[in-house]
């Protein structure tokens, strides 16, 4: 259905579809006993056009996530990116990792102790630092990426010893769940987990990011601690992969 509007029809719909998705994440931080600008909101933009992420960009957005190095790269020059952070929060691949290091702000997607040392070791050779999340696999699900919660703490203390890599919070994507209910639950227990680890002291790690919650579930994540929610099809339409 998105193919068949105009591209200035789709630009008015990422317009409104920005201020109710704002007006949500303000709406669930108060409710959170938080301020609405405690809670950032990230426009994902895998397969979206240049044209409807300047859109976004030009309504406030000012934090993009992309998924594959290879696509963000590739867009990167049609941007409009003065003061607008990009976080990559796609799976990364140990050979992508030279490409994108020094190219965006963070790295949302570390999932395994191995990428963390490729991180920093690319990042000690540009001379720079990088700043990650843990992606957790919070539903242990075998399809996903993450770390169990029963390795977190070994494998923390591990990353916490790289020189370049910088651990500023957490992120995971949850199982898909039939109830809001359930959704929260997994939500809440992340929250958890993100308490726990950023009281224990590890040199290098500063945690002040929680980044959970996506199209379907921002407001619930939102109730449950998140910091940073994650917006892609609510705000572009859905996706069309080609
Ligand atoms: C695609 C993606 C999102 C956004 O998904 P929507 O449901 O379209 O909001 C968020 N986080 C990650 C890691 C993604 O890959």
């Amino acid at each position: 259905m998105e193919k068949l509007l105009s591209t200035n029809r789709r630009i008015e719909i990422v317009k409104e579809n920005y201020k109710i998705i704002s007006e949500r994440i303000a709406e669930a931080a108060v409710k959170s006993g938080r301020n609405p600008e405690d809670v950032r909101f990230m426009a994902v933009t895998k397969t979206v056009e240049p044209v409807l992420i300047n859109t976004a960009i030009e309504q406030g957005i000012t934090l993009i996530g992309e998924n594959r190095v290879q696509e963000f790269l590739g867009k990167e020059p049609d941007l409009h990116l003065e003061g607008v952070e990009k976080h990559l929060i796609g799976h990364l691949q140990k050979n992508k990792v030279r490409q994108i290091v020094g190219k965006v702000d963070m790295i949302e997607s570390v999932d395994s102790v191995e990428i963390a040392k490729e991180i920093s070791k690319r990042s000690e050779m540009q001379g720079i630092t990088t700043d990650v999340l843990i992606e957790v696999n919070i539903g242990e699900e075998a399809s996903k990426f993450g770390f169990a919660q029963e390795t977190l703490e070994e494998s923390l203390a591990e990353i916490a010893l790289l020189p370049a890599v910088r651990v500023r919070g957490m992120m995971c994507i949850p199982p898909i769940c039939e109830t809001k209910e359930q959704n929260r639950q997994f939500f809440s227990q992340m929250n958890k987990l993100y308490i726990d680890f950023s009281s224990k002291i590890f040199n290098n790690i500063n945690m002040n990011v929680l980044s959970m919650g996506m199209s379907a579930d921002y407001y619930e994540a939102i109730l449950e601690g998140s910091n940073l929610v994650r917006v892609g099809s609510a705000l572009f339409g859905e996706r069309i992969y080609r």
